[in-house]
């Protein structure tokens, strides 16, 4: 399923973010970059030590990462030749901030995209594994953050997000089609 915004092109598709063959990869990660469960655990283990690394570097000159925020490392083994780290919320029932927070997540992962030249940046569904955000919800808040950034003119020409299972993928195809 794609759709074209202004000059770029945004997809969706059910697979495995550490397959994908993109300039970065964004990593759910948590605020310590240690590596975690999840897509984090599979991304750390897909791209071999030399990421988790780069992440302790990063968390002794910046400290732990805040949720909301995103810093980009090497992709390692992978085939994308980036990791973004971002945080997103962890779902407390909706009224403490988390929509601000997962916004705050993708703008800011696709900030770093543009400030390092990326074209083609892969997401996963932040926050809705162990971190609890309803899918439906977040889908909206993150289709709705991309849209607005590639209107903007931006080095972005590819953002695919690559969903997991079939819940995941059509809860945001039900989105994308309203969009
Ligand atoms: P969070 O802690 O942000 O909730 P999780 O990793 O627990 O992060 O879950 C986020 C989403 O990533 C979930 O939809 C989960 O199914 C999905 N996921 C897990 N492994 C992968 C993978 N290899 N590729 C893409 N998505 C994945």
């Amino acid at each position: 399923m794609e759709k074209v915004i202004g000059n770029a092109k945004l997809s969706l598709m059910q697979g495995d973010i550490t397959q994908q063959d993109s300039d970065a990869i964004v990593n759910a990660a948590n605020s310590g970059l240690m590596g975690g469960g999840g897509v984090d655990g599979a991304i750390h283990r897909a791209g071999g030590p030399v990421i988790k690394e780069e992440c302790k570097k990063i968390v002794a000159e910046h400290g732990r990462l805040a949720a909301g925020q995103a810093v980009i490392s090497t992709g390692g083994n992978l085939k994308a030749r980036h990791v973004i780290h971002t945080v997103g919320p962890v779902w407390h029932g909706g009224a403490k901030g988390e929509p601000e927070t997962l916004a705050s997540a993708y703008r800011e992962s696709l900030k770093v995209a543009a400030e390092n030249g990326l074209r083609t940046v892969s997401f996963p569904s932040i926050s809705t594994g162990v971190y609890g955000y309803p899918i439906d919800k977040a889908a909206e808040v993150a289709l709705r953050i991309v849209v607005d950034f590639l209107t903007q003119e931006t080095s972005l020409k590819e953002i695919t997000f690559v969903l997991f299972d079939s819940r995941t993928f059509e809860a945001y195809s039900r989105v994308m089609e309203e969009l």
